[in-house]
């Protein structure tokens, strides 16, 4: 943990407390008014960096909390070992005795804002977030397109059952006409017969009506000559008779109708409309991803070794762990110490 940035760290030492106005990063700590006049002039500090706390605030979180010195030995990182990809302080560099590549830190950290890792780190940030916004886009098309489809299914079951409606009024209504016409064609036979039965049976009548009117007042010869004529009139009549029984005209017609059989059977054999299917097929979305990435950010790591040390092996540690993963730059230049490497220093 950084020290407090908020209090001057010079004052706070000598037990007083004074608000800093400046942070030293290579001090790792905050600079009263007064303080950072002398840090200014000072041989020691007077080449370090500084930036106003109003500025410093303004960091994440994550960076003002990260540590700038060995969480084992409280002492500053002097060296990076680029076998466990992990800065050191003078006492860590004891565990790294086998390690050949062994960097001062400096070389590493010296322009890390402008290195290929940086640049790499931030690529990559604008990558995912330019990856997300085309899957992002991309499932809101399919979003689209699933309410297009459904709107689209829906009218064609509407205009099939439509359709089929219309198909169905127009049958019904050909097969009525049908009955209209029937019926209509066999009434008019029947009432053409009535007809000239009616006029049969006047012309009876009026025969009728003549031979009462005979037998009261013509003569014997007017009666007999009638007779003869009457006899022909009744022979017509029966022989009118006799044709109308012989002929269909007196038939009992009925009408009766057979429903297509396939009508009744719609209701069993047709039980569903229509199946929804749903598909998915793999889409041609791809991630976009940087190459080599990684070769890039452990190239940019410069290669320096270190002659005048000398390393001797304190202790072995087997972690059993076949998976151990390096770490990575972060931004703002940090290394990220992984949690597995920290546990086996500790061990
Ligand atoms: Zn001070
Ligand atoms: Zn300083
Ligand atoms: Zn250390
Ligand atoms: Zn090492």
């Amino acid at each position: 943990m950084a020290s407090n940035w908020s209090l001057c760290g010079i004052c706070n030492s000598r037990q007083m407390t004074k608000s800093s106005v400046v942070w030293c990063s290579e001090c790792d700590e905050g600079l009263c008014g007064d303080c950072k006049e002398h840090h200014s002039i000072s041989k020691g500090t007077k080449n370090h960096e500084t930036v106003s706390i109003a500025e410093y605030k303004k960091l994440p979180t994550e960076v003002l909390q990260i540590a700038q010195v060995c969480k084992l030995h409280n002492e500053k990182y002097e060296l990076f070992c680029r076998k466990h990809d992990c800065p050191c302080c003078k006492k860590c560099v004891k565990s790294h005795n086998d390690c050949k590549a062994l960097i001062d830190i400096n070389e590493i950290i010296k322009n890390v804002k402008t290195s290929n890792a940086y640049y790499e780190i931030e690529q990559t940030l604008l990558e995912v977030v330019e990856n997300i916004k085309r899957l992002n886009t991309n499932r809101k098309e399919n979003l689209k397109s699933l309410k297009d489809k459904k709107r689209e299914i829906e009218a064609e079951i509407k205009q099939t059952r439509t359709k089929i409606n219309h198909h169905l009024d127009k049958l019904q209504e050909d097969l009525i006409k049908e009955l209209m016409a029937v019926e209509q064609k066999e009434c008019r036979k029947i009432e053409k017969l009535l007809t000239a039965l009616k006029n049969k049976e006047k012309d009876i009548c009026e025969i009728q009506e003549n031979i009462a009117s005979i037998k009261q007042h013509a003569s014997e010869l007017q009666t007999f000559l009638t007779m003869k004529d009457i006899e022909k009139d009744i022979a017509v009549g029966e022989k009118f008779m006799q044709s109308i029984t012989t002929s269909d005209t007196t038939n009992q017609v009925n009408i009766s109708c057979q429903i297509n059989k396939f009508l009744p059977q719609i209701t069993a054999s047709v039980q569903i409309f229509g199946e929804i299917d749903v598909s998915s097929d793999p889409c041609d979305f791809t991630i976009q991803k940087r190459k080599d990435r990684q070769a890039q950010i452990m190239v940019d790591v410069p290669t320096r070794n270190i002659d005048n040390l000398t390393l001797t092996l304190q202790k072995r540690i087997n972690t059993r762990l076949s998976n151990v993963q390096g770490c990575s730059m972060l931004p703002g230049g940090r290394m990220c110490l992984p949690l597995l490497l920290i546990y086996v220093i500790i061990t």
